[in-house]
């Protein structure tokens, strides 16, 4: 798909790897809806922004927040093209001091948030035969991560919704596919302890973190290849190889 025109919707987009994805999108010509949970666009996000976007406050952990947020985006700039599920937290314990609370917290936002926003998008999409769909999982939902049981799990099923939604699409003229980072360079991983850090390096190949922009090319890529779909592309520097 060539993005020249190209409406986009990326969630969690006013920092770390959602902003280095709208800029990248902005770059090739689509015009961007950005989304955050604050009322407003930081000014000094605003100008690193070129070309044509909008800003939608939204607070995906929520249906009823999900399903204004589609309906929002596509009064803005019309239907949507291209939807990028980014927008994520986590809240890591171990296992056992784990509260329900931890679990809900981290699936609503990073599973639920995604299903209830690609179901309100995927009718439109089909209308249009045309529609690419970005979800951003993680390594930890392939390998696991002592700390992360309800990161992992909403990330593992994000992988399994990608690949169903994906056979549903597929004659439909939708493409979904998934990125697996390994440890990017943002927010989420600065709150990180230095020595966490370090000892994550030691277990890199390449030894050092990902930036936000190669996640970024990633999600371009994703969206000019029409031949990929059903995928999760894992970008981490060679970490589970
Ligand atoms: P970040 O913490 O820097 O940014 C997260 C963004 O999501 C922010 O804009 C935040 O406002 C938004 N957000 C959070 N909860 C929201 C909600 N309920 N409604 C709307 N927006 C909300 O994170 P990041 O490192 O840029 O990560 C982006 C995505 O990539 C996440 O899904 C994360 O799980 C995934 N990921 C990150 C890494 C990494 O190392 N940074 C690794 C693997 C996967």
């Amino acid at each position: 798909m060539e993005l020249t025109n190209k409406i986009a919707l990326v969630t969690g987009s006013t920092r770390g790897i959602g902003l280095a994805i709208a800029k990248n999108f902005l770059q090739a010509g689509a015009k961007v809806i950005l989304n955050g949970r604050g009322e407003k666009l930081a000014p000094e996000v605003k100008s690193q922004l070129n070309g044509e976007f909008a800003y939608i406050s939204g607070d995906l952990s929520s249906p009823a927040g999900a399903q204004d947020l589609a309906k929002a985006a596509q009064e803005k700039f019309g239907p949507i093209q291209i939807l990028v599920n980014n927008a994520g937290v986590n809240r890591d314990k171990l296992l056992l001091g784990m509260k329900p609370a931890d679990f809900h917290a981290v699936l609503s936002t990073d599973l639920m948030g995604p299903m209830i926003l690609t179901q309100a998008l995927f009718k439109p999409m089909v209308k249009q035969r045309t529609g690419v769909i970005i979800n951003l999982a993680s390594v930890v939902g392939l390998h696991g991560n002592a700390g992360q049981a309800n990161y992992a799990a909403a990330k593992a099923g994000l992988v399994g919704f990608t690949k169903t939604v994906a056979r549903e699409g597929a004659l439909r003229g939708i493409r979904v596919n998934a990125i697996a980072p390994g440890m990017v360079d943002s927010a989420m991983t600065q709150a990180l302890s230095d020595k966490v850090k370090h000892q994550i390096l030691t277990e890199i190949p390449l030894h050092r973190l990902g930036q936000p922009d190669e996640i970024a090319q990633t999600a371009r890529f994703l969206v000019e290849n029409d031949y990929v779909t059903g995928q999760t592309i894992v970008v981490d520097g060679g970490m589970t190889m």
